[in-house]
């Protein structure tokens, strides 16, 4: 597949993998796995894992990445992980603003655009969550969400950064249901979500975004989502968990 932008296929472990279990995973995708070039392959365990994780992955060609982290850089903040802390374990990548943390822990646009900040200031590349609900969606107000997501998340960030940033579309109504976006609503809003870049931004910026589909991917229909020209990559949840069907899904994308 000829893109010009890299594809990018990241795994969420979610709340899931002892260390034992995380390593015997990534034993069997670094085997699976180990003649893609052509992707970016990025693994995001628990914050538990990270340590055995990034030991193990060392010279292979799969990168490190988090589920989360706060918006401070140290301090009195019980229970919270700081990017420089992500830093010492060799991430690269940390998602933020998922749809189970807007959900569950109430994050804002507003929280997550500093969590933001604060990850591009300790260098890590942010792989931000979007995406709308089902009632949001048959009331015709997708493109108003997206767009009011973007805004709120993106703000004050200088547009180099916006470059290095990763977008995940994650309509929740297809998250963990089995229900996946169709490759024409996904490019739908894709496309829609590069415009709003571009217009946030700039025609360069925007062209050279990534943009990720989220929401029940699986090898199945891997190969027809990458395949829409604003599809840039995926972030996988449950597909994720199992060496075989993250390998199958990586390599269905090629
Ligand atoms: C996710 O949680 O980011 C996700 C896309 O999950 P699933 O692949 O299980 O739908």
């Amino acid at each position: 597949m000829d893109k010009e932008r890299k594809l990018i296929i990241a795994g969420n472990w979610k709340m899931n993998k002892t260390v034992a279990e995380a390593l015997d995973l990534v034993s069997g995708l670094k085997r699976e796995c180990k003649d893609v070039k052509e992707v970016d392959i990025v693994v995001c365990p628990p914050f538990t894992a990270l340590g055995e994780v990034s030991k193990a992955i060392l010279d292979s060609n799969i990168r490190l990445g988090a589920q989360n982290m706060s918006e401070h850089n140290y301090g009195a903040f019980t229970g919270e992980i700081a990017a420089g802390m992500l830093k010492e374990f060799s991430v690269r990548f940390v998602i933020l603003g998922h749809s189970e943390r807007r959900q569950y822990q109430k994050e804002s646009d507003a929280l997550i655009n500093k969590k933001l900040l604060a990850a591009h200031g300790a260098s890590l590349k942010p792989i931000l969550c979007i995406g709308e609900t089902l009632a949001e969606r048959e009331a015709g107000q997708m493109e108003k969400i997206l767009a009011t997501q973007l805004r709120g998340c993106l703000s004050g960030l200088p547009r180099q950064q916006m470059e290095e940033t990763v977008i995940a579309y994650e309509p929740v109504w297809a998250i963990g249901t089995g229900q996946t976006a169709s490759t024409q609503q996904a490019q739908d809003a894709h496309l829609y979500i590069r415009a709003v870049v571009a217009k946030l931004f700039d025609d360069t910026v925007a062209r050279r975004v990534r943009i990720q589909y989220g929401g029940s991917v699986k090898s199945a229909n891997a190969r027809d989502l990458m395949s829409q020209p604003d599809v840039d990559g995926a972030l996988v949840g449950g597909a994720s968990l199992e060496d075989r069907s993250f390998a199958d899904i990586v390599k269905n994308s090629i």
